[in-house]
């Protein structure tokens, strides 16, 4: 019997007004999940400030905010730039106040084979969703340590950090990076009453995706909210330094017999390599003449 479908979207998982007064960043906030989980935090009373670059994102995340009754505002922001992020914290603390709950959402993924992805596309996976991540989190606790307030942190991993699925080697890379940097700054904050937490979502198809592969259950965003407002909130306040898995097990599904292997370039469509093509594939991307 396949895992039953969540409640309806609307309902909370928490007592209305547990996030009263309270301001929450949302990297990413605009689209997909951020957007989602930005929504739980509105619904259950939070000033919401979305942070990204692209301004139909921004007014998209900040229009959804509107609908369900919370106070809400963009912040065009890269979370590559440090700069930035301190400049986008000055601007949502004179708009909202402080920043007591940052979601570092924001990512980039371009699915290719590795020997395909050039060193600046690594690197620009990279920087976005690790050093992203970190560059927010440092904003937020120097601010909360100069305050003397605690706070908490939210970080988005994926499960495909800890497999060797083909595809993604830049942010599953990054992602790895973001899981253990959870468990590090745990510890760091504890003593500050600062928490880090990571949800690693499965698979989460909608409509901001370009594509959605297909598969037997999928998550529903909705409960991807539910699990981040209650990592945020006073309910969950010894939990620090936790990846919580949502994705209906669906990663633990392996055993000695392994499902059938497809190699990276059959799943791109791609031909596959002939002898001597992968030196031809080295030329061309090194530019060689
Ligand atoms: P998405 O729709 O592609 O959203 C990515 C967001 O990040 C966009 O709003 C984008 O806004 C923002 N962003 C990208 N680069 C940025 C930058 N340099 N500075 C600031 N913002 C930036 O992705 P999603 O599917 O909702 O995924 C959300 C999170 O869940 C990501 O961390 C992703 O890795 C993780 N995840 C998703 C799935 C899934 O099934 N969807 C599965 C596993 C993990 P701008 O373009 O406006 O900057």
């Amino acid at each position: 019997m396949p895992l039953s479908p969540p409640p309806a979207l609307g309902k909370s998982a928490l007592p209305a007004g547990t996030f009263d007064g309270q301001v929450v960043a949302v990297t990413g906030g605009g689209t997909g999940l951020g957007k989602g989980i930005a929504l739980e935090f509105a619904r259950l009373g939070a000033s919401i400030a979305i942070l990204s670059r692209k301004p139909e994102h921004l007014s998209a995340g900040v229009e959804a905010m509107e609908a369900v009754g919370a106070k809400a505002i963009a912040v065009a922001c890269d979370v590559r730039d440090p700069e930035a992020i301190a400049r986008a914290f000055d601007e949502i603390e004179a708009r909202l106040g402080p920043v007591d709950v940052l979601i570092n959402n924001a990512a980039g993924n371009f699915p290719a084979p590795a020997e395909e992805m050039s060193p600046n596309g690594f690197r620009t996976v990279v920087d976005i969703v690790l050093n992203g991540t970190f560059n927010c989190s440092r904003e937020f606790a120097l601010r909360r340590l100069a305050a003397g307030k605690g706070g908490s942190i939210l970080n988005i991993g994926a499960t495909y950090s800890w497999t060797g699925g083909p595809g993604t080697s830049h942010s599953a890379a990054a992602k790895a990076g973001v899981t253990n940097l959870t468990q590090r700054l745990a510890v760091e904050w504890a003593p500050d009453d600062i928490r880090v937490n990571c949800l690693a979502p499965g698979r989460f198809p909608h409509k901001d995706l370009p594509t959605h592969m297909t598969q037997h259950r999928v998550g529903e965003v909705r409960e991807l909210g539910w699990a981040a407002t209650f990592l945020c909130s006073p309910y969950a306040s010894y939990i620090s330094g936790h990846t919580l898995v949502v994705d209906g097990a669906n990663w633990l599904r392996r055993s000695l017999v392994m499902p059938e292997f497809v190699p990276i370039r059959e799943q791109f469509g791609r031909k596959a390599r002939e002898e001597g093509t992968a030196t031809d594939a080295i030329s061309k991307t090194r530019g060689d003449k």
